[in-house]
């Protein structure tokens, strides 16, 4: 065979296929592939699955398995991805192409920075503690690096200038 399949972590793109072939591949594809629902809904995969846990959609082709949504974005874009994700939560055969991305949905988006410190709000509980722990000789500057709040902020809570209804 003068192909092979990216199945590896790089994402590069690691096949070349005949254009006969990849119109071959395309055809069985579409065979086993249920589109009654519509263009924008789920398309089942009437194929065998991978046999794992959430296993995904394959075809067996020129003597091997393949991922039909690998396969599908390669029949569609030209490149054979190393990870197509689904981007719906519905039929877990879906091999809608319009359902898969290449990003990883699940990745965790970037967080914002957290706010500077002067930013944290007291909280009544919080002042209540704070009061307890003056109680019990805990020294404002102690109390600013543990909640993480501005010293004169505390200072003014435990004087009683702010929170004054807090007992
Ligand atoms: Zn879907």
């Amino acid at each position: 065979m003068g192909f092979h399949n990216g199945n590896g972590s790089s994402g590069k793109t690691r096949a070349a296929l005949p254009p006969d072939v990849l119109a071959a591949i395309a055809a069985r594809v579409a065979v086993l592939t249920d589109a009654s629902a519509g263009p924008t809904a789920c398309h089942r995969w009437l194929g065998s699955m991978h046999p794992r846990a959430c296993g995904w959609p394959r075809v067996h082709f020129a003597g091997r398995s393949w991922s039909v949504r690998q396969l599908q974005w390669l029949i569609a874009h030209g490149t054979l991805p190393a990870r197509v994700y689904r981007t719906c939560d519905g039929e877990p055969s879906c091999v809608n192409q319009r359902h898969m991305t290449l990003e990883n949905p699940r990745k965790k988006p970037p967080q914002p920075p957290r706010p500077p410190r002067w930013q944290k709000k007291l909280s009544v509980r919080r002042v209540k503690n704070l009061r307890r722990a003056r109680a019990h000789g805990v020294r404002v500057v102690e109390m600013a690096r543990r909640h993480n709040v501005d010293e004169s902020t505390i200072s003014r809570a435990l004087r009683g200038e702010t929170w004054k209804w807090v007992t």
